[in-house]
């Protein structure tokens, strides 16, 4: 059994003995009144809890997810995940761990009173955590917003705030219909999973609405296939773009007793595709005027060496040589600039290494890869974690 604080970083705060573990299920599903057969797990329908922790107020989010054993077939038949959702916490994005460069283009991206806002990242990858915090921030400027999810994980408490619930007869396309009608300053519609909902964002936003949105792809810049694939026209999206972010977490390295190793120890795999790595970033860079804002990058020619976890243990981490997990976000900014550039060449929106280049040279895009090389470089981070985040 794994206890999350999905609110702060999805850190784990605590993995239960398995005994331990049993028996808060069994516990918990009795009070539930759910019955868990073998084989059947509760991994789509999410069951909220509130208790209070610490005196806040908080949702817990259980998911059962079945499993298998071989040791011992009759009783270790489910794994609970339990995810924590604070209340009355104020989130922020500096609270959450971005860095001062990303917060002000965060805060920047959501005051524009319409258009549309693209998060993508895979599940737990704090994507949601984001758009919390921004529409906490939003609701400061008594906008009027509706939010459509699937579940509601954290209850806002913001009069201005309406948020709807989706489930197996209400769906994405029903909720964004009614949405509309009710004519919000701000929508949020938790995640576009079709033709229809993808459609209507577009008509909400093009009607003089600020709609923020999630999209299952692999990175912000690749959005414009996956609405293609929905049948969008790739123009009527592009004019009325304003940022698509994506976001991952991380490890980073723990301070105290990271150390470094010559490369030559790493096994051959990873020092080739290091080393490979290097070669296209250096000539991604070397195209744009990104080299200036990666100082110590510019100094690297090669991998002499790198940092990997301490082995002894550790007061600082408790043994575990990595810290608080940490979010690292790109920030895909289609402003005036980006915009004149691409209307001259409207195939760049499908050709990714065109428009990394052009946002790097005409807005402050840096790419998760980008970033996470530079943070290999400075040791924040470990060859297995760089390889994670720029996949
Ligand atoms: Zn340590």
């Amino acid at each position: 059994m794994i206890i999350m604080d999905t609110e702060i970083s999805q850190e784990n705060i605590r993995v239960l003995s398995l005994e331990a573990g049993r028996r808060i299920i069994n516990i918990i599903a009795g009070n539930c009144q759910i019955t868990l057969k073998k084989g059947q797990g509760l991994d789509a329908k999410f069951i909220f809890i509130s208790n209070f922790y610490k005196g806040v107020r908080v949702n817990i989010r259980v998911a059962f997810l079945p499993i298998s054993s071989k040791l011992d077939k009759e009783s270790a038949l489910f794994e609970a995940v339990l995810r924590i959702h604070g209340l009355n916490k104020v989130i922020d994005f500096k609270y959450i761990g971005f860095t001062d460069d990303k917060v002000e283009l965060l805060e920047k991206s959501y005051i524009h009173p319409q258009g549309l806002i693209i998060s993508t990242g895979p599940t737990g990858s704090g994507k949601t955590t984001t758009f919390y915090a921004m529409l906490k921030l939003l609701s400061q400027k008594k906008s009027s917003i509706i939010t459509i999810e699937d579940p509601v994980e954290i209850e806002l408490r913001e009069s201005n705030i309406t948020q709807m619930n989706i489930s197996e007869d209400f769906g994405y396309s029903e909720a964004v219909r009614i949405m509309l009608r009710s004519e919000p300053d701000i929508m949020m519609i938790g995640e576009i999973r079709d033709e229809i909902t993808a459609k209507h964002a577009l008509i909400a936003a093009e009607t003089g609405h600020l709609v923020l949105t999630t999209l299952h792809t692999n990175s912000s810049l690749s959005i414009f296939g996956r609405f293609k694939s929905l049948n969008i026209d790739s123009g009527q999206l592009f004019s009325v773009l304003k940022f698509v972010t994506a976001q991952r977490l991380y490890n980073p390295l723990c301070p105290e007793c990271k150390k470094r190793i010559g490369s030559e120890k790493l096994p051959s795999i990873y020092r080739y595709a290091l080393e490979e790595n290097l070669k296209f970033t250096a000539s991604m860079l070397s195209k744009t005027n990104m080299c200036n804002r990666f100082l110590d990058f510019k100094e690297v020619s090669c991998f002499d060496s790198v940092y990997v976890r301490g082995e002894k243990s550790c007061d600082n981490c408790g043994g575990t040589g990595y810290v608080k997990r940490k979010p690292l976000i790109e920030i895909a900014e289609f402003n005036d600039a980006v915009k004149e550039e691409i209307y001259g060449n409207m195939t760049a929106l499908f050709n990714l290494s065109s428009l990394e280049e052009i946002l790097m040279n005409l807005s402050n895009f840096e790419s998760l890869k980008v970033q996470s090389f530079n943070k290999l470089i400075n040791g924040e981070i470990d060859p297995v974690t760089y390889f994670n985040l720029s996949k």
